[in-house]
């Protein structure tokens, strides 16, 4: 590396050597300066312009820099992009003579940010580390700024990907020794080798109590990826992390979903344009609050699959909803309260400042009175546990703390004083009105000299690098008496000091010195008094984000008119009147109605429904419902629909529609089959299944071949609830043949030459799709869709002559066999005489009756 000349480059090379994969934020008075390749990154990334540090050098230095305070905005857009910044701060005083000393005082990775421009509100940001043993691998998810941390046990490196897509991973560390990087190269997700260090300090992190209670040992390997994940956040925070939650261990409480079936069921994200807008999440959750809208993501992720659990948040959604004036009102209040998780994380790595102080005791005058409302809750038993917290008589001790301390609107700067109530400490009170006294001499002052020297325009002034001075304008500037003393000239006027003025500024120094002195130590006091409260404040946000959450599933169902279903783990699922929450309210948007559908999948009767009729019919948006009715049910959500009895599903799995990964090197056909074949796998007779055109990527035959041998699988094997939409039409007659399988079609209408949609599923298979009838709505030339309408004539005139057939033959049965054919011929055998038959003629017959 080239050296620089200046002491200051050297300096910075010095540190840059330490940081190699960060960008280096290298503080210069009022400005960050960034310097070759980093330069170069932030004029690409961030549109700043680029010069030359020495211009006239053989080889000059790009230089790149921002204002300090505009800092956070650029950051964020740096960080958002998958760069790390290393901030390079001025840790000695920069008066003083000599170099400034430099050093990094935190390096902020897209992971571990817990800078708000730089986080989403309603959703997590976690860091991920991951150590394995054999087949046996253990994901630590933590997000810093929230204090959550949860443990998942994964069997397969496939597993960590679904988890690590799932929760939108940003970053994730692994141990060097542990496992191979090139797994998770295309994973999108920047990855970290680190050396696992020992990890004894576990204990100081977490007592053995806490370790016992979610049932890890400090040796195990969850605790070797809690501490992976924790050396991580040490070295880059430059901190101890000491307000992270107690780890969560994720096990099979919950109802597996893999991220491919999020991604078809667009429940955080739409296909189309990856937004939220109109993903289920974006469409029903209305919660209030930042970290309710966190948990209505979390519990999307984790559906619940026991009953008993299921009803305990539906009994509380029903109150809501029964209740409709104590819903809006809780939810006015609850929508009054902070992100509590989020400023605690803030105060804890001394972050923060005295708002965010005065946030937590404002949110938590607002529990009281949310712990007042809600007393109908308590009558339940997940309302009482949720609301056990915020009857704490500590809620209300700390509410006043924090209120006879801060004054109503402290500053966001620490060391400008205003952060505490007059009349709380005296010694502030004194300060404050010495300082104040010092301010009202200093304008009696300015009257007094205006008086004396009979300058009618003098004033006296303050700038943070001249302290206080005498301005005189430059028209006046010859009447100054003898004894001012000249500071500076401007253009248009003098300025001057004199020993009076100067004695006057050291007395209002000094007092304000003190006095910000005094209110930055009793800040620190005060911020030490509620993070000792941590847990409480902690079970504090949980709550309101879980009443925040049921509140909000009230209100949708409210709302939408949902029902509440009913659960159980076994028999037949049914919904009667379903809907598709995200396309009905689309339809509405359009003043269009949603056609209702109902359906019932039993496993004793159609386990499997075979769903035929036209393109643009509606069988994939019914395939959708009846999925997400499920999965909103296994949350606690009321569901669109008239009725529904509900079986408790072990897995929703999927296969929707043509993607490639051609990054993976997989083509749209091999990923459908993987996707499909790791649906084979791990299908029971617990799961739903939603299979949209299997087999629509390949040669006719080989698709048509696919798909029924897989739904004759499906038949065969454990048969789950299955919903096999097609096009396939030669499957009706599988379907009817299968005793536990079921054709069903969505309704077509017809007027003249044109069709329209009912969108109704009824029972029985239609074999037409009306593609060319849809080709023409969606605006192919006149002239295409009649040569196709020829050629499918032709293609029916052929079939009908039988020199070709469109229907074909079923695949895995013998042919079969022709009524009538046979009728004929046995008419013919009853008619023969064999007592008169030769072998010859017998021979004949055979021959004629086999080429028949
Ligand atoms: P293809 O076979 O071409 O994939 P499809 O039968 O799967 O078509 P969908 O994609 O489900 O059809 O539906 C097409 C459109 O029809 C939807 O985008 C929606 O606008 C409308 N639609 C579907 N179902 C209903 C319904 N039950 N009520 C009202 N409109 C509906």
């Amino acid at each position: 590396m080239a050296k620089g000349t200046t002491p200051a480059m050297s300096q910075y090379y010095d540190i840059k050597e330490k940081y190699p994969d960060s960008i280096l934020f290298f503080r210069m008075g009022d400005f960050y300066e960034m310097f070759e390749k980093d330069a170069l990154i932030a004029g690409k990334e961030l549109g700043l312009t680029v010069t030359s540090r020495n211009k006239n050098a053989e080889h000059p230095i790009p230089l790149a820099g921002l204002p300090y305070h505009a800092a956070e905005k650029y950051i964020s857009i740096l960080t958002e992009k998958g760069y790390c910044i290393a901030l390079c701060e001025q840790v000695s005083d920069p008066k003083a003579k000599g170099l400034v000393q430099r050093a990094v005082v935190e390096v902020i990775t897209p992971a571990t940010t817990t800078r708000s421009h730089s986080l989403q509100e309603k959703e997590n940001n976690f860091l991920a580390s991951l150590i394995s043993m054999g087949d046996k691998f253990a994901l630590t998810c933590i997000d810093l700024s929230t204090g959550d941390v949860y443990i998942l046990h994964c069997s397969s490196i496939e597993d960590v990907h679904q988890e690590l897509q799932k929760r939108r991973v940003k970053e994730l560390v692994l141990s060097k020794s542990s496992l191979n990087h090139d797994a998770f190269d295309s994973s999108g997700v920047r990855v970290i080798n680190l050396d696992l260090k020992d990890n004894k300090s576990i204990n100081t992190l977490y007592t053995q109590d806490i370790l016992d209670h979610v049932g890890m040992s400090a040796e195990g390997i969850s605790a070797e990826s809690l501490m992976l994940g924790m050396q991580y956040l040490t070295q880059t925070q430059l901190m101890e992390i000491a307000h992270l939650r107690t780890p969560k261990i994720l096990g099979h409480e919950y109802m597996s979903i893999p991220m491919r079936t999020y991604r078809h069921l667009e429940i955080f994200h739409t296909q189309r344009t990856g937004g939220k807008e109109h993903s289920l999440l974006g469409t029903i959750d209305c919660t209030v609050t930042s970290s309710g809208g966190r948990l209505a993501h979390s519990y999307l992720l984790q559906p619940l699959v026991d009953p008993a659990q299921i009803t305990l948040r539906q009994d509380v959604v029903e109150l809501l909803h029964t209740k409709g004036s104590l819903r809006s009102d809780l939810r006015k209040l609850l929508a009054a309260t902070y992100d509590i998780e989020r400023i605690i994380s803030r105060l804890s790595m001394s972050r923060g400042n005295a708002r965010d102080l005065k946030a937590i005791g404002k949110s938590l005058e607002h529990v009281s009175e949310i712990a007042a409302l809600s007393q109908p809750l308590l009558a339940l038993a997940l309302g009482n546990t949720i609301l056990a917290p915020c009857n704490s008589p500590e809620i209300l001790e700390l509410t006043t703390y924090i209120a006879e301390r801060l004054t109503e609107d402290p500053p966001i700067e620490l060391t400008q004083g205003g952060m505490i109530q007059t009349g709380f400490h005296p010694q502030v009170d004194e300060y404050r009105t010495l300082s104040k006294g010092a301010k009202e001499a200093m304008l009696a002052m300015q009257e007094q000299e205006k008086e004396r020297t009979g300058i009618s325009t003098l004033k006296i002034k303050h700038t943070s690098v001249f302290g206080y001075f005498i301005e005189i304008s430059k028209a006046q500037r010859d009447k100054a008496p003898e004894h001012y003393q000249r500071k500076q000239t401007l253009v248009n006027a003098e300025r001057f000091s004199t020993p009076e003025l100067r004695e006057l500024e050291e007395r209002i120094l000094q007092s304000s010195e003190h006095l910000y002195t005094l209110e930055y130590e009793l800040y620190l006091e005060l911020r030490d008094h509620v993070l000792h409260h941590i847990e409480l404040l902690y079970s504090v946000a949980h709550s309101i984000a879980q009443l925040d959450v049921l509140a909000s599933y009230a209100e949708t169902a409210a709302e939408r008119d949902y029902t509440r279903p009913t659960l159980h783990t076994s028999g037949p699922s049914t919904i009667v009147g379903g809907r598709h929450p995200v396309v009905e309210v689309l339809e509405q948007k359009k003043g269009s109605h949603f056609v209702a559908n109902s359906s019932t999948l039993d496993k004793e009767h159609h386990a499997l429904h075979l769903i035929t009729g036209p393109n643009m019919g509606g069988k994939s948006t019914y395939l959708r419902q009846v999925a997400l009715i499920s999965l909103m049910a296994q949350c606690g959500m009321y569901v669109p629909a008239t009725s529904a009895e509900l079986k408790i599903y072990d897995r929703i799995l999927s296969r929707v529609g043509a993607e490639d990964n051609l990054s993976s090197g997989a083509s749209t056909f091999m990923v459908e089959m993987s996707e499909m074949a790791a649906i084979l796998d791990s299908t029971t007779e617990h799961s739903l299944l939603i299979l949209d055109e299997i087999g629509r990527g390949t040669s006719t035959y080989d698709g048509l071949s696919l798909a029924q041998a897989i739904f004759e699988h499906l038949h065969h094997h454990d048969r789950p609830h299955t919903l096999f939409a097609t096009h396939y039409h030669e499957l009706i007659e599988v379907a009817e043949q299968l005793p536990n399988a079921g054709n069903y079609s969505v309704g077509v209408g017809k007027r003249g030459d044109s069709i329209h949609f009912l969108h109704t599923i009824m029972e029985g298979g239609v074999a037409d799709s009306y593609g060319i009838e849809v080709a023409k709505l969606a605006g192919i030339p006149l002239e295409v869709v009649q040569a196709a309408t020829r050629i499918l004539q032709q293609l029916e005139q052929e079939e009908g002559s039988g020199h070709r057939s469109k229907n074909q033959p079923s695949l895995f049965e013998s042919p079969k066999p022709n009524h009538s054919a046979h009728m004929d011929m046995i008419t013919d055998i009853s008619g023969i005489d064999i007592n008169t038959l030769t072998p010859l003629d017998a021979m004949g017959l055979l021959n004629e009756y086999i080429s028949r």
